[in-house]
């Protein structure tokens, strides 16, 4: 089968090997003549199946044995954005504006309580992380997002919030890169990028962060619970859950974060080598922030775009073109594409250049 070169944002390439297992399972999960989503959430070969999902997360981020928990939960990063501050959020709590999806973590936050933003880059439409912003005492916590899928910029560097706790949003670069995890006191992450379908949201928790906020919190909302329960208060989303285990399997099978890491920096290295090189393009963001996952480009000349949008869609490349707020072109490049489609890409963009 002639598979595109995927670069689509996310929902997005998986790999092929997961597939072809998960979708063996459908039909009969690992021999017991019957489908992943016809047995109990509570039956044995399921409740490994969580297990096992959530101590590869740990292991993968490095935090064993380091007083996190790890939880499956539904309702996408987007409801982590309340789950945050519903059980964090006593009184203030200081946000980092770096692109919609922050923005849309403030809007929820300040239903909580004092929403203090401590720097934003919403003026030059998001393309550079701010730095050199100062921390004021008294936070409940500092709120980020690690990597902006839609302009295409990563955070290098975390504040040093000393006591204060650290949440970060991964969704859409988690398990792709090596830092230090243990520097974030919560983290959390749709599945849809470098883990598996959507439909559930790892979220990675420091126990001893949690219990302190005065209001009630409802079951669904409440992560103490969800630690109680094993992550399962409720039914999860078994299919969700076990395509993410498929896939950080397949990542413990290909060397773990280190290994991805270095393919994941050669990948953005070509692009942006290419971008920078080609005449008829620009990146659209400052360079020293480049995300590794999303490469957001444009071409100089927008009379253009007819021209190059045919070339790469017969070249076989499918998802490429940018969010509506940026414009021109995203390359995403998430853990299961490989090279040779960063390669393909390379390619059709030096050829665009030969023949205008
Ligand atoms: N945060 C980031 C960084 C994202 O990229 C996305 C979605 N692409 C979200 C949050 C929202 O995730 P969801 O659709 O799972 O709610």
């Amino acid at each position: 089968m002639n598979r595109p070169h995927n670069f689509s944002a996310g929902p997005c390439i998986l790999p092929l090997e997961v597939f072809e297992k998960a979708s063996q399972a459908v039909i009969d999960f690992d021999g017991s003549g019957l489908s992943i989503l016809e047995i109990s959430h509570r039956s044995t070969a399921f409740v490994e199946v969580m297990e096992k999902a959530r101590s590869l997360a740990l292991e993968h981020l490095n935090l064993q044995a380091k007083g996190y928990k790890a939880l499956f939960m539904q309702g996408g990063a987007s409801m982590q954005f309340l789950m945050t501050a519903y059980n964090l959020l006593e009184k203030k709590a200081g946000y980092l504006d770096t692109g919609t999806w922050s923005a849309n973590a403030i809007k929820e936050a300040e239903r909580f309580g004092e929403v203090k933003v401590l720097a934003s880059s919403k003026e030059s439409n998001y393309n550079f992380i701010p730095k050199n912003y100062s921390i004021p005492n008294g936070l409940d916590y500092l709120h980020c997002t690690s990597n902006n899928t839609i302009y295409g910029t990563q955070m290098k560097a975390f504040p040093n919030t000393g006591e204060t706790p650290l949440i970060c949003d991964m969704s859409s670069d988690i398990f792709s890169r090596e830092i230090d995890y243990s520097q974030f006191d919560l983290i959390y992450a749709g599945a849809q990028k470098n883990m598996g379908p959507a439909g559930a949201t790892l979220v990675v928790v420091k126990e001893d962060i949690l219990g302190k906020v005065s209001r009630k919190i409802p079951s669904m909302m409440d992560y103490e619970l969800f630690i109680k329960k094993e992550s399962m208060f409720n039914t999860p989303p078994v299919f969700s859950v076990y395509v993410s285990m498929l896939t950080l399997e397949w990542l413990s099978r290909h060397g773990g974060v280190s290994a991805i890491e270095k393919k994941n920096r050669a990948k953005s290295e070509l692009i942006y080598s290419e971008i920078d090189r080609n005449s008829l393009f620009e990146g659209f963001t400052a360079k020293d922030d480049r995300s590794m996952m999303n490469a957001t480009f444009t071409l100089k000349n927008e009379r253009l775009t007819p021209l190059f949008d045919k070339l790469w869609q017969s070249a076989n490349l499918n998802g490429l073109n940018g969010h509506r707020s940026v414009g021109g072109y995203r390359a995403s490049m998430y853990n299961a594409l490989s090279i040779e489609s960063v390669e393909v890409l390379v390619d059709v963009m030096k050829h665009f250049e030969k023949t205008i």
